[in-house]
């Protein structure tokens, strides 16, 4: 089976989040698990970098579709390659003054969207529909499998461009349903959106061009990265206001939980550490505090309960529940080492509260992803107090390298934290600790409950091991993608609408 994987992330090459963990292992286990894949990526500076082509370009057709087809100087050019470190096969959507920027993916240097995103992106929805309708003579995929609001107006262009002929079938998958793609009802002309599409049941939003919306009405099945995300997002409270949307189509809606790299993310090899450990040797683990509380300015003590974060710092993490908390924890003997970029009044907030508190607590702000492993490998607890988390890496990172996850109980941080709770401790089943009510109090509530395991050192232990024995690989979120583009062709094949290939 040929799945064409289309996202804009790609790890080491490009990442500004778990999207693009997840685009450097899920093709990988598809492979494994017998589906050959070719990831379709803008050519952003960084991935073009670690690209090699190896076929000659190819044209995308542009009789119809967003005008930057026509319109810009150079025309945009499918290149056939593979990554150069994985061997991955990968398409490179070459369109150098769209793509070729200082900046990032999706903002300018200064933090500012790209103006011009509704042409970049739909350019790659474009793209992919081509790609899945034929473009290239050599490979046509089965799929059509879009990742985000980025790559959302896939499936529309998809039936667009098959018009009345067989569509190749559609998979979106939503990583986080408050970044939605939403754009001035002009630009529907631009981008070659038919205006009998801008209505409530087609890709309007309030007024507005949703591309994230696009994804969900014209894909074949939708998944979440998580089942309970998959539910949550049905409700008024976490559906961004595309819940009606959802319910509509309830059915072709499943969460498929993310996995882990364990080749990248194992505390017995992970070359990032300057000590390694696990489970059966956890001592190594001393060794990558104390070097930590030395880089971060932090009094050097080993039985000081460590608390860290590594995240994007915006309202969704729930980092502004940390100013309020922080005395308590200090006072309780912790200390916290945070790790964040982004919003800079909550950075602002951070940094005043952890000020009064010089060697117990230390931020470090920007992208570093060294630094990530070691506050991962070197801290007690993990807190990931999302307001909503679609699944959710850094807590299964933790869990992996002996560092409990303190979690807000919703989306994927549900679905893989088990609560100390007397009787999950009993039962062996305790792996972190699980908060319900998002307020400073609630997460205080369970940094209380980290403080008290922690001095019954034989229960900390125990629930220690079980967390690093915990495995959430990618073999079994693949077999499920497997299993869900396998359906799907079997329906196409049913009303006869399959391409063959
Ligand atoms: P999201 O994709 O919503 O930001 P996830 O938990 O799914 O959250 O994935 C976040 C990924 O980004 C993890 O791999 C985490 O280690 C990494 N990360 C987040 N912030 C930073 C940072 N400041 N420096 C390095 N890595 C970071």
């Amino acid at each position: 089976m040929k799945v064409l994987y289309v996202c804009t992330e790609l790890y080491p090459l490009l990442k500004t989040g778990g999207l693009a963990d997840v685009g450097a292992a899920l093709p990988a286990a598809l492979q494994a698990a017998g589906c050959h894949v070719r990831l379709l990526l803008p050519a952003f500076a960084s991935i073009a970098a670690g690209v090699r082509a190896d076929a000659p370009a190819l044209r995308l057709p542009a009789r119809a579709g967003p005008d930057v087809l026509r319109t810009l100087e150079t025309p945009p050019m499918l290149v056939p390659g593979h990554v150069i470190e994985s061997g991955q096969p990968v398409y490179l959507l070459d369109a150098p003054a769209l793509y070729q920027r200082d900046g990032g993916p999706y903002q300018d240097a200064a933090g500012q969207e790209w103006s011009d995103n509704a042409a970049r992106f739909a350019l790659l929805g474009w793209a992919a529909a081509a790609l899945g309708q034929g473009a290239d003579p050599h490979w046509q995929p089965d799929v059509v499998h879009a990742h985000d609001w980025h790559a959302g107006l896939a499936p529309l262009y998809l039936k667009l461009l098959a018009g009345t002929g067989p569509v190749t079938p559609s998979v979106f998958t939503v990583h986080n349903l408050a970044f939605q793609g939403l754009f001035s009802a002009s630009s529907c002309a631009a981008l070659g959106v038919p205006e009998s599409l801008f209505n409530i049941d087609g890709v309007e939003y309030h007024g507005l061009l949703s591309f994230m919306k696009a994804g969900l009405q014209f894909a074949d099945a939708i998944t979440t990265v998580s089942p309970r995300y998959a539910q949550e997002i049905l409700t008024p409270e976490q559906g961004c206001g595309l819940d009606g949307a959802l319910r509509a189509r309830r059915e072709r809606i499943s969460g498929i939980l993310n996995g882990v790299d364990y080749a990248i993310w194992n505390p017995a090899t992970d070359p990032l550490l300057n000590a390694h450990f696990d489970g059966q040797c956890i001592s190594g683990k001393a060794r990558v505090k104390r070097d930590l509380q030395r880089l971060l300015g932090l009094e050097e003590r080993p039985q000081a309960l460590l608390f860290a974060a590594v995240t994007r710092l915006s309202e969704q993490k729930g980092l502004h529940l940390v100013p309020a908390m922080l005395p308590e924890l200090v006072e309780r003997g912790g200390q916290l080492a945070i790790l964040g970029s982004g919003d800079p009044a909550i950075e602002g907030a951070l940094r005043e509260a952890m000020a009064c508190h010089p060697g117990q607590a230390a931020l470090r702000t920007g992208y570093d992803e060294a630094l990530a492993h070691c506050i991962i490998a070197a801290a007690d607890v993990i807190l990931v107090p999302s307001r909503f988390e679609p699944c959710g890496l850094t807590q299964l990172y933790g869990l992996r390298y002996g560092t409990l996850p303190l979690v807000h109980a919703v989306g994927g941080l549900a679905d893989t934290v088990t609560d100390c709770s007397l009787e999950a401790i009993d039962d062996g089943s305790a792996s972190g600790f699980v908060f319900h009510d998002f307020s400073a109090s609630g997460l205080l509530g369970a940094v209380r409950r980290a403080f008290a395991l922690r001095r019954r050192p034989a229960d900390w232990s125990a629930v220690q091991r079980h967390a690093m024995q915990q495995r959430f690989d990618w073999q079994q979120p693949a077999q499920a993608y497997r299993s869900l583009y396998q359906s799907l062709l079997g329906t196409a094949l049913a009303h006869g609408s399959l391409v063959s290939s």
